[in-house]
């Protein structure tokens, strides 16, 4: 062990990204809050596999009991049942299963695809790679994944786009299965309004899955609850308590109205897998894709215990607080141009100096030249064409002076390169 030890610091260390780092202001966080590591070296110890309330009782009612403090920190009505799924990804991959499904009238998983009517599932441009990959899983097929422009500030779905989209596709005998509404999408926060989204969905019988993968954290504060409005009618919700609530990686939180259709679309019983004599246990491997589940629920536990509600709100207000103060900071310098406002605590900036044609090409070579700094980690992305660089706060251990460094180091690094 002393070798292996002695290796891992020499080897391992060196080449692993520190996410828990104050000044990581990259992607989106994945934060691990003490606490939560003390619940994963536990469950890490007794190593039990929980894909059954038989196989670990306490893991299935305590995934019950802390899915519901989520459901009502996130002020989600009492109607929406939580189950914990391994990843943002997984859990709309189900959503997407789900809408097949019903779409199919339960056909989809007896016969397959061929045969069936052509399903369609509709999404801005702005949503995640994960819905994509889902609709490729599911035998919908990319072509049939139909991406809408978006309008106005927050890069919403244009719902008239929407409505138009779903009637020309059943007017030309195609089968509309759902719809996919972002909140706080990866680029630049882009975010649908869900109450319309909802509003055109119930118009047409169809499914609605929420992405909130990242901004479903800051759901806890009831200021920010604005962003979602309407969520409540929506079908399906995700959010990574992984991310900015500080439950160790992972842990994705997929809350469902109607558990049923996730279990008709999923759930599969042999002999061997029967529980018998408990009439009424949740089998929670049959709300997700994988048999096999880790005990996820502790960590939730052990931080909202630990933290409180209070005390992750008090984190996430200082987060998106400081993210703003410093927005502001860029907009006042004309360097720099603020290329997308603050959603929660993210937005995104870009270099602007005189006499700089290839702002691309620069925009890169300053990202590159901050992180190769190191003092701070940022990361990019396309905005309309335009190469930007995304600024977000939301590490555990993150303080207002490091945000605000930031404007110190890029601004400074900036002008090294002019
Ligand atoms: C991070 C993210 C995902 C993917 O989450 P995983 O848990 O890594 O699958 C999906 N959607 C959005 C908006 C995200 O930010």
């Amino acid at each position: 062990m002393d070798g292996i030890f002695a290796d891992f610091e020499l080897v391992i260390l060196p080449g692993m990204t520190h996410w828990q780092h104050p000044r990581f202001f990259a992607y989106f966080p994945a934060n691990a809050a003490p606490v939560s590591v003390i619940a994963e070296y536990l469950v890490t110890a007794m190593a039990a596999q929980c894909m059954l309330w038989q196989t670990s009782p306490a893991a299935t009612e305590l995934e019950t009991r802390v899915l519901d403090w989520l459901r009502q920190g996130l002020g989600l009505p009492d109607g929406f049942h939580g189950v914990i799924q391994d990843s943002a990804s997984s859990a709309t991959l189900a959503a997407v299963l789900v809408m097949r499904e019903r779409a199919l009238a339960w056909r989809g998983n007896a016969a397959g695809l061929p045969g069936q009517p052509t399903l369609r599932i509709y999404c801005s441009g702005e949503a995640h790679t994960s819905i994509d990959r889902a609709v490729w899983i599911a035998g919908i097929g990319q072509a049939n994944l139909v991406k809408l422009p978006i309008k106005g500030a927050t890069r919403a779905i244009d719902l008239d786009a929407l409505d138009a989209a779903i009637r020309a596709d059943v007017a030309a005998g195609l089968a509309p299965a759902g719809i996919i509404a972002c909140v706080g999408a990866t680029g630049v926060g882009a975010t649908d309004d869900v109450a319309g989204v909802c509003r055109v969905a119930a118009a047409h019988g169809l499914y609605v899955h929420v992405d909130a993968a990242w901004a479903g954290s800051a759901m806890i504060c009831p200021e920010f609850r604005e962003l979602w409005s309407g969520v409540e009618l929506a079908d399906s919700i995700v959010f990574n308590p992984h991310k900015w609530l500080g439950a160790q990686f992972d842990c994705s939180a997929h809350f469902v109205r109607d558990p049923e259709s996730l279990v008709r679309t999923l759930a599969i019983q042999p002999e061997y897998l029967k529980t018998h004599g408990h009439d009424g246990v949740i089998n929670y491997s049959e709300w997700s894709v994988p048999l096999g589940r880790r005990f996820r629920a502790l960590k939730i536990w052990f931080l909202l215990r630990a933290h409180g509600l209070e005390g992750l709100r008090a984190m996430i207000r200082d987060h998106v607080a400081w993210a703003q103060a410093l927005a502001l900071r860029f907009d006042a310098d004309p360097a720099f141009e603020v290329t997308s406002p603050p959603i929660l605590s993210l937005f995104s900036f870009r270099h602007v100096p005189a006499g700089v044609a290839d702002l691309d090409a620069h925009n890169l070579r300053l990202l590159n030249a901050i992180n190769d700094d190191g003092r701070i980690y940022l990361t990019q992305t396309r905005l309309d064409g335009k190469l930007v660089i995304r600024f977000q706060a939301g590490a555990f251990t993150t303080t207002e002076a490091d945000v605000a460094s930031a404007y110190d180091v890029v601004s400074e690094i900036a002008a090294g390169l002019a």
